[in-house]
């Protein structure tokens, strides 16, 4: 059967990881979260002084690239590939509010962009894959098959982020989440590199009234109509 290539992007905490991966999982394609690399990229630069409540020293993150190694992992029991930093599973660690507090900045930086950029289009040269993210669709593959660009209210957003945070143990204040999200957006759209924009070709989901299984299927006969080629 052709395969294709899946571009999911949208705003922060629409759920597209969760449709991504579950696509993914039904088609026996590949699930990248592209996501998940910035925030190791992030948790680096915290863990080396380059980025703090007072400081964002932009020159040595770039100097430190070459230092960052990310790779994605999926071990059998795994419901997802995990990410690794250097060899080290930061899988759960670059999902806390400090590094989503810091992620957006980072993903500014140019020099960053291209080297993730890169090796997230080496994982799609066979097709089959399933991306998600911000750029995916305009710069990623702007050739994609399918391209979703997801959105639904900041306060919706906010609510399903905030039950997922104190779900995983975290202490956090409701405001504190709306917050990121909206600073999020703002940086992700104004961005001068591959600011979060719709491609022209990708087909918008508000998911804010819609259940999760309304969802994987209005964006799974999606698919199936680009892989028999009745689109
Ligand atoms: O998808 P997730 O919310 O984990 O992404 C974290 C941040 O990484 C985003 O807010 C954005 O700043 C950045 N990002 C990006 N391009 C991507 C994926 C994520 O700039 N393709």
């Amino acid at each position: 059967m052709k395969k294709i290539t899946i571009a999911i992007d949208g705003y922060s905490s629409t759920g597209k990881s969760t449709v991504a991966k579950q696509l993914a999982d039904h088609l026996g394609y590949v699930y990248v979260d592209s996501g998940a690399m910035y925030r190791a990229v992030t948790l680096y630069a915290m863990q080396h002084g380059i980025i703090s409540e007072s400081n964002f020293d932009t020159e040595k993150l770039i100097e430190s690239l070459s230092s960052i190694q990310l790779k994605f992992i999926k071990e059998a029991n795994w419901n997802k590939a995990h990410i690794f930093l250097n060899g080290k599973d930061v899988e759960n660690e670059i999902r806390n509010l400090e590094v989503s507090k810091y992620v957006s900045p980072i993903a500014t930086i140019h020099e960053v962009r291209v080297k993730l950029v890169a090796q997230q289009q080496l994982m799609g040269l066979e097709k089959g894959v399933v991306m998600d993210g911000r750029d995916i669709g305009t710069v990623v593959f702007p050739n994609a098959e399918l391209k979703i660009f997801m959105n639904a209210s900041a306060n919706e957003r906010a609510q399903r982020r905030y039950k997922e945070l104190i779900a995983r143990g975290e202490t956090v204040d409701f405001k504190d989440v709306l917050k990121n999200i909206q600073d999020r957006d703002r940086i992700d759209t104004t961005r001068d590199d591959s600011p979060l924009r719709k491609a022209t070709d990708a087909i918008e989901i508000d998911n804010s009234e819609m259940n999760l299984e309304d969802q994987f299927h209005t964006v799974l006969q999606l698919a199936k109509d680009r892989i028999a080629g009745r689109v």
